[in-house]
């Protein structure tokens, strides 16, 4: 048996669940981090930054891909050393 995971659109999911799985955000790099900006999805200042330098509460992007499955908006940072490269 293998542990893989499928497709979550494949997979026929509840009316009674509405709340996606969150896949938590790795943005510890200093490279997420500039100025305090207003977050581009609830409005209130922040000091991180998406990969696309927008500013951006790391929660706030937790529930915007929760909410946008398949969208790329938002990325964690790839694991230390490791690649990221699924063929
Ligand atoms: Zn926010």
């Amino acid at each position: 048996m293998t542990s893989r995971r499928r497709h979550l659109r494949t997979v026929p999911t509840p009316p009674e669940q509405p709340v996606a799985p969150v896949q938590l955000l790795n943005w510890r790099h200093w490279s997420h981090f500039d100025r305090p900006a207003p977050c581009v999805l609830c409005g209130t200042p922040t000091s991180l930054r998406s990969h696309a330098q927008e500013p951006a509460h790391k929660v706030c992007a937790e529930l915007w891909n929760a909410a946008h499955p398949g969208e790329t908006r938002f990325v964690s940072d790839p694991p230390k050393g490791g690649t990221t490269d699924h063929a």
